[in-house]
Order: structure tokens, then sequence, then C-alpha cells
């Protein structure tokens, strides 16, 4: 039997219900109530049998939206922001309805949390100081590293002081990130596709530049900022690709009307005309400059003249 059978006949035991007596009212209501519970379940939808009684499949949004709710008003019943819930867009995560707050004050609730996602509920317990949620679409994001690799979906919008996310910058703002992006060589995009850019009528130029603490790794924004200068392109920004433990990859893009010699470019970055100093020579340069240990009295060596 199928659920829309199930449901048929129930809706049809309501009508009779109803039909037969008035006083059969409840009944009907109960069976209609059932028919939605069935029709939910099929379509991982919440259904209700009645005003504030509210049931859900457990493995739904609904049913994590709703434990949330009531999580949160057994913890914090007069809502002074201690916990706070939304939804998870962080990428590489399980898009869950993420519970934030500072979990060693409520070490019950995170367990009860963390026993509810693995009955197959999409909520997580959350550490409310390493997430933000963006100011447009109220979605939360990553605001600490969980990884050497991980680099941050969201900026300070164009006036600095509102958290936008990489799919609202997308959507609505693209343009003001690319500008806010060109005007200092000391920014950097983190989120955004190569694509994007393209899209958007800028081109990469040929050459991955590194920065870290190996030898070599001292690509210098500022000195490939003057460099550009010098060629006359007033208009380029810096994007951050690969992140590891001790060093990152970047690039540069300008936009598509941009004439730029790229051999030129090319030759010069190997050369390391735009690198700042050597890492690796400056650690070298300043364990030189330790002056050397004393040693002490006792490790002295006796010499003693015949
Ligand atoms: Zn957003």
């Amino acid at each position: 039997m199928t659920i829309d059978t199930v449901v048929a006949e129930y809706k049809a035991m309501a009508n009779n219900a109803r039909l037969f007596d008035r006083r059969n009212e409840f009944i009907a209501v109960m069976l209609e109530a059932e028919a939605a519970r069935f029709e939910a379940l099929k379509q991982r939808k919440p259904i209700t049998t009645g005003a504030n009684n509210w049931k859900f499949p457990l493995d739904t949004e609904y049913a994590a939206h709703a434990l949330a709710e009531r999580i949160i008003a057994k913890i914090d019943p007069d809502r002074q922001g201690d916990v706070n819930f939304c939804q998870i867009a962080e990428p590489g995560y399980d898009p869950n309805i993420g519970v934030f707050a500072n979990w060693n004050k409520y070490p019950k609730w995170a367990r009860a949390i963390e026993k509810l996602e693995r009955l197959g509920c999409p909520i997580s317990a959350e550490w409310s100081d390493e997430w933000v949620d963006c100011h447009e679409c109220g979605n939360a994001y990553r605001s600490q590293p969980d990884s050497y690799g991980w680099t941050k979906s969201w900026w300070f919008g164009p006036y600095d002081c509102e958290i936008i996310c990489a799919d609202c910058t997308r959507k609505h703002m693209l343009d003001e990130y690319l500008e806010w992006l060109s005007e200092s060589h000391e920014r950097a995009d983190t989120f955004l596709d190569d694509r994007d850019l393209e899209d958007a009528g800028w081109k990469q130029l040929d050459y991955t530049f590194e920065n870290g603490l190996y030898g070599g790794q001292s690509a210098s924004p500022a000195k490939i900022a003057a460099w550009l200068r010098k060629q006359g392109v007033e208009k380029f920004l810096f994007k951050i690709g690969t992140v590891g433990q001790f060093d990152m990859g970047f690039t540069v893009w300008v936009p598509d009307e941009a004439d730029i010699d790229e051999h030129y470019f090319k030759t010069d970055a190997d050369w390391g005309r735009m690198n700042g100093p050597d890492p690796a020579e400056m650690a070298k340069k300043a364990l030189k400059s330790v002056p050397p240990m004393p040693v002490s009295e006792v490790g002295k060596a006796q010499y003693v003249k015949e």
C-alpha cells in the first residue's frame, strides 16, 4: 500500500466522520492529522496536529529548527543572546542548523545536540566564538581556521563594518568587492572562483607567487603592485589560492583590457624582482647575529700553563 493510498483513505474517513455527526469533528481532525503526517513523511515537510503541537520527521530541516528553538528556550529562556542558531553555509560542512554557544557552560546540551545529530537530525553544536553570521542572508560561516588549508568565506563589506558572505557577494555586490580588493595591495580575495573573476571581466597573469617560510617564498604584493604601476596598470587585485601550514600561493589579476607584456611580467617574477627579502636567508642572518653563548664557569676547560 502506498502512502498516497493511506492518505486518501484517512481523508475519506475524516470526511465520513464529519458528515456523520458534528460531534465526530475531533475524530475527523485526528484522521486529517494522520493523513498530513503521512504526506509530510513523503515530502519531508513539517506537519501539524493542532495549533501548538508540531510534529516533524527527525531528519528534516524543520525538525532541526524546532529543536534548536526548544533547546534555546531551555538554556536561555530570557533570550540574553547566550545561545543562537542559524543555517551553516561554510564550504565543506553539512548544511545543518548550527546551535552556537560556549558549550563549556552547557555540556549536557552539547551532548544532547550531538546525539540528535547522530540520530540523523541536521543539527550541530558549534562554538559561538568560532563563527560569524552574514549580515545579508543570516547564514553562519567560520571565523576561525579549522585546518591549515582554511580560507575565509566572507569579508567585512564595502564599509568595513558588516559581514558579507561569499554567496551574497556573488549575488549582490561583486563589483563593490572587486573594487574594494583593487584599492589596496594589502587585500586579497579568499573565496571567489577563477570563473567569477573571468566572468566579471578580469584576467589572471600567468604566474603563481608564493609567500611563506621556505627559501624563495618571498613574493611581495607591494613590489608586484609597484611593478604593475610602473607598467601603467593602475587596477589589479590579488587572489589567494592554496594555503599550507607554512606558506600560501597567490595570483594577480588585471582587467581584461589591461595591456601587459606577460613575458616581461613572468621574466621579472622569475628573476625575483617582485620578491621581498628571502625568508630562509633572513632566518640564517638572524641566527648568525645571535651572540655566542658565554661558556659557564662550570663548563670552562681548565688550562694550566706549564
Ligand atoms: Zn550571505
